[in-house]
């Protein structure tokens, strides 16, 4: 199949009417974003959780360039993150560090679309330079007082993070990201993280993983608040 030239208008059209046939139009319209940025991850399905009632809130569904898109890959892919959203809107543990978006929601649906519309969903697609996926990269992007902050967290730490954020800073968050892409290597994840960092000038960059003794309770605090 050929490639195609991708749009925002295309995209949003094909977007419309995988709503309308596959999800009978209960998804929210989003924008539908075409970046660069992405470089390991065909799509990303950004959301922000929002700091009074917890809830998801679906931002964008974000499309990476680097990949040979044919008419066929985008409206698989595009699928692909539709899932994502139907799930992060019915399924109120969906920010849990132990849910599996790729676990049995995304696999009912997957079959589903496939038996119904015959559409075949990936859970993996293919980069132009061939990369393969593992992992995951979290990242907790958020603002207090105008002043910006990133914390990268393996998956256990995602929502004790953004809960913990929402808990000990009602009044003074001005915004709350959860950015979750997919990586393959220390290479790549390098790459990556340095594509988000310029997509998000953070003034505080902090790495925070499972076994990181610096994290605690309280540590989190001290660093917003020095
Ligand atoms: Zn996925």
């Amino acid at each position: 199949m050929e490639n195609i030239n991708l749009t925002h208008n295309l995209l949003t059209k094909i977007y419309n009417e995988l709503n309308r046939d596959i999800f009978n139009n209960e998804l929210p319209k989003i924008p539908i974003v075409l970046s660069r940025a992405f470089k390991k991850s065909a799509g990303v399905y950004i959301h922000v959780v929002n700091k009074n009632s917890r809830k998801v809130i679906p931002r964008n569904i974000t499309i990476s360039l680097h990949i040979n898109h044919t008419l066929n890959s985008i409206v698989t892919l595009l699928a692909h993150e539709m899932i994502h959203l139907k799930d992060s809107l019915v399924n109120p543990d969906y920010c849990d560090p132990k849910y599996d978006p790729h676990g049995s929601f995304f696999q009912t649906e997957s079959e589903r679309i496939k038996s119904g519309f015959n559409i075949n969903i990936e859970k993996i697609f293919k980069m132009n330079n061939g990369a393969t996926l593992k992992g995951t990269i979290n990242m907790v992007l958020f603002s207090i007082r105008g002043k910006k902050h990133m914390i990268s967290c393996s998956d256990g730490y995602v929502v004790k993070i953004a809960s913990e954020l929402l808990d000990k800073f009602p009044n003074v968050l001005d915004e709350i990201y959860v950015v979750k892409v997919p990586k393959s290597d220390a290479e790549s994840y390098t790459r990556e993280f340095r594509s988000i960092k310029s997509a998000y000038p953070a003034d505080d960059i902090w790495d925070l993983y499972c076994d990181n003794p610096k994290y605690d309770r309280t540590n989190l605090t001290n660093l917003i608040e020095r």
